[in-house]
């Protein structure tokens, strides 16, 4: 927006810290300009804000928006809606349906097995149900591991004689022969990569539409931790800028190995769509017990997963650091974490201003594990969630031996401790539709209440100021996404219009809260209906 706009009579949250209000800004030229007290300039033209409730834009550090766009036409199968196998069938059959492509796989995500009344995983069995002749595959919610149907299994040419692929598993019956349940992300790739792969057009058409549900929930700035699900992730996020995407978006390949990136260029890591890392992923997840944990899980001797060596998380580093950008390593068991710390926390860091490495999930922070990543010659910073133990309770209270409870998303201790700390949604690795909604989240790290209302930590909340600093002005200090985080002179005017005063709604209704308008550099891009509309949809 080019020209001075005025807005006034606001209650503002302006994200530099948790007693930061104004009542009054102007954004010149698509940026903040100025930020205090209305009376200050009473009698001046403004927009009338109402009284109500402003944020800055808010950054979401780890989602997965080129994995949506890449599989745009899966169904949704989160919980609340999904919460059994036959539920499940039944909402890819009725996808299915809706299918007219013929080489068309009948695809899905979010599945909960945790929260399934069989107490189980579906299987090839199940899905067959779905189709005999299309290929079904469904990933579960942590998006590690999927399952597919017997069709998919023929297509991908795996048989009783197939082995594993490293750091992952065909999950097997009696005579070993595949049952169609993939975990891991190597076995679910080895099905996945035969899905037909969507065109480019229909691709940044995802892309402009994730943009713009991202600004329904106030979001203006994401971190993608797994780029390469689209092919040439910078040049597709770039065109769908061209083409009215307005997020601005920090980008985290994966790091493979078998195929090294491509060294970087200046251009790659500027602008609003640019390269922000490289990302590793150390472990797998606790909720289906492949976080690589120190001390077995309960009632077994199963460690979890280890899913690369320390040769290919150092080779990682070493190309983040020769071309200038972040290390992203997911960590989630305490041996994980404990293992990233050891590789890094002597190393001279190599960026300014930001954490050289990045932990992804962080699930088991012990006090001194985290003074230990605080007092490092390395920068660490941390992309957890809360919506983690939200969503997949169940999972969590299977997973975690007693004495590792109280260290589990331990985010006031965090807060303490990590500077560069966020929280984020993972979506759509979280089991929970809609868990991008940062209100569920804030509620989450204030209430430390599960989705069935059992505890989960309550030493551990903290307030709304700070959980929403945490996706405000904190968040900003944990990647390269420059000018948002603030509603301060220099930044982006982005900003977030509550429906109602979140810092003063009763604790159980804070995910309630609504985002009623947004705005990127002063321009509105989002704008609530109404609710009687609304009812009727
Ligand atoms: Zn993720």
């Amino acid at each position: 927006m080019r020209g001075s706009q005025l807005f006034s009579n606001a209650r503002v949250f302006t994200g530099t810290d948790e007693t930061g209000f104004a009542s009054a800004f102007r954004i010149v030229d698509g940026r903040f300009d100025w930020v205090g007290d209305a009376a200050d300039v009473a009698g001046e033209p403004a927009v009338d804000l109402g009284g109500r409730t402003v944020l800055p834009g808010l950054i979401d550090s780890h989602t997965h928006p080129a994995l949506m766009a890449a599989t745009a036409v899966a169904a949704e199968c989160f919980p609340p809606s999904v919460v059994s196998i036959t539920g499940l069938v039944d909402r890819l059959r009725e996808h299915a349906a809706t299918l007219t492509s013929a080489s068309a796989w009948v695809l899905g995500r979010g599945f909960d097995d945790t929260k399934f009344p069989e107490g189980r995983m579906p299987t090839a069995a199940d899905l067959d149900a779905v189709s005999t002749e299309r290929p079904v595959l469904v990933w579960r919610c942590d998006a590690h591991s999927a399952v597919c149907n017997s069709a998919a299994l023929r297509l991908a040419g795996i048989t009783a004689t197939t082995p594993d692929p490293p750091g992952a598993r065909f999950e097997r019956g009696p005579a070993g022969e595949p049952n169609g349940v993939l975990t891991e992300i190597a076995a679910v790739e080895a099905v996945s990569r035969f899905i037909p792969v969507p065109e480019r057009e229909e691709q940044r058409a995802s892309l402009v539409a994730i943009g713009e549900e991202l600004a329904s929930r106030g979001i203006v700035a994401v971190c993608d931790l797994l780029s390469n699900r689209l092919h040439d992730p910078l040049d597709a996020f770039r065109s769908a800028a061209d083409q009215g995407l307005r997020t601005r978006v920090a980008l985290y390949p994966g790091w493979d190995p078998s195929a090294p990136l491509a060294e970087l260029t200046e251009d790659d890591r500027e602008g609003r769509i640019r390269i922000g890392g490289v990302k590793v992923v150390l472990d797998g997840a606790y909720s289906n017990r492949t976080a690589w944990v120190a001390e077995p899980y309960p009632e077994s001797c199963d460690h979890g997963l280890r899913l690369v060596d320390d040769e290919d998380v150092l080779a990682a580093g070493a190309w983040a650091r020769r071309n200038g950008v972040q290390l992203a390593v997911h960590a989630m068991g305490d041996r994980a974490l404990d293992r990233v710390a050891s590789l890094f926390e002597h190393e001279e860091p190599w960026l300014d201003g930001i954490p050289s490495v990045r932990i992804e999930h962080a699930t088991i922070i012990s006090e001194p594990y985290a003074e230990r990543l605080r007092s490092a010659r390395m920068t660490f910073g941390i992309a957890t969630h809360t919506v983690f133990f939200f969503a997949e309770y169940d999972g969590y209270e299977l997973a975690l031996r007693a004495e590792q409870v109280p260290d589990a998303y331990p985010i006031a201790r965090l807060y303490r401790t990590i500077e560069p700390l966020a929280l984020s949604s993972d979506r759509p690795a979280t089991a929970w539709s809609g868990a991008d909604d940062v209100m569920l989240s804030v509620e989450a790290a204030v209430r430390r209440q599960a989705y069935n209302g059992a505890d989960f930590v309550p030493a551990e909340a903290i307030s709304v100021a700070q959980a929403l600093l945490l996706y405000t002005g904190r968040a900003a200090l944990l990647s390269p996404l420059e000018g948002v985080g603030r509603i301060a002179p220099g930044y982006d005017g982005s900003f977030a219009v509550l429906d109602r005063d979140v810092f003063s709604v009763p604790t159980d209704e804070i995910a309630a809260v609504r985002v009623a308008e947004t705005w990127i550099d002063g321009e509105q891009v989002y704008r609530r209906p109404p609710e009687d509309e609304e009812d009727r949809t």
